[in-house]
């Protein structure tokens, strides 16, 4: 695909996204988080995009938070953000300390790293009287963490596209939840964004995740497709199938009838007939 291609595919999902979940309105002013890698360049690249064109009025305050990794380049970013003419913010707090002083040597550092990101995300965005932050999580994290809580929480869940935080006075919005990851990768790469390198931390990636990251790669490439159609999958929820009472009690559902008997099983919902017992 050319690069005019992926724009407008990525731009599409982002668009339906933000649609979908109210993401985005009137007189917003929104924090986007920038990592300096692919996903959170593209994300700006796209809301930008969207600003300019959107009939709604938002403002964007682009935030990096440096953490103090060693050899940290933060004037790759903030060289591309004052040439792009971005408003940008980078917060220097060293949060690597912490981790490494917190966390045994050889464990991953990533919950408590992000967690303390994340706060310094919140405290910046009402410094910069924003309303709202972006992450740019895209659907390969949604899906693997659907297979994490699935796999390892005993939770059916997977990524809010939009949530409030606890105390009320902020929403965390995920515009590219719509978007595959391969083509973030092709766009970024095709943009020639200046990537950071995201190995500074000395930190292990979070195992778990990246087996089933492998996973769903594996069953996509045997299947492809797959990945669409369990992002469609999050989209049409069948409550009444779930074994969820809380759900059940707060949604009032009654018991479902059995169409099977009429010989017309619900689309989707594989006939009980078709379920190995043992
Ligand atoms: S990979 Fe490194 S920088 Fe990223 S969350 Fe984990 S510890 Fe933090």
């Amino acid at each position: 695909m050319t690069l005019a291609e992926l724009e407008r595919k990525l731009g599409r999902g982002v668009s339906r996204a933000i649609a979908d979940f109210s993401m985005i309105e009137d007189g917003d002013r929104i924090l986007v988080a920038v990592s300096g890698g692919k996903d959170s360049y593209t994300m700006l690249h796209l809301l930008r995009a969207l600003r300019r064109k959107a009939p709604v009025r938002f403002d964007l305050r682009v935030v990096n938070v440096d953490q103090g990794h060693p050899g940290y380049p933060g004037h790759v970013l903030r060289d591309y953000m004052k040439r792009e003419g971005h408003d940008f913010t980078m917060i220097e707090e060293d949060t690597y300390s912490i981790v490494t002083e917190k966390i045994p040597y050889g464990k991953t550092y990533c919950s408590l790293c992000s967690r303390l990101r994340r706060g310094i995300l919140y405290r910046a965005a009402k410094q910069l009287g924003c309303n709202k932050i972006a992450l740019g999580h895209h659907r390969e994290d949604v899906l693997q963490t659907l297979l994490l809580n699935l796999f390892f929480a005993g939770q059916l869940a997977a990524m809010p596209p939009k949530l409030v935080t606890d105390d009320g006075s902020l929403i965390v919005v995920r515009p590219l939840v719509y978007c595959a990851e391969e083509d973030i990768r092709a766009f970024a790469e095709l943009e020639a964004f200046p990537i950071l390198p995201c190995d500074l931390c000395g930190s292990q990636e979070h195992l778990q995740r990246k087996a089933v990251g492998r996973m769903l790669d594996q069953i996509e490439r045997e299947r492809p497709g797959s990945k669409t159609i369990m992002l469609a999958a999050l989209r049409n929820v069948h409550p009444s199938h779930l074994l969820d009472r809380r759900l059940w009690a707060a949604l009032h559902l009654p018991a479902e009838r059995d169409t099977e008997e009429e010989g017309s099983p619900r689309d989707g919902i594989i006939p009980n007939e078709c379920l190995v017992r043992t």
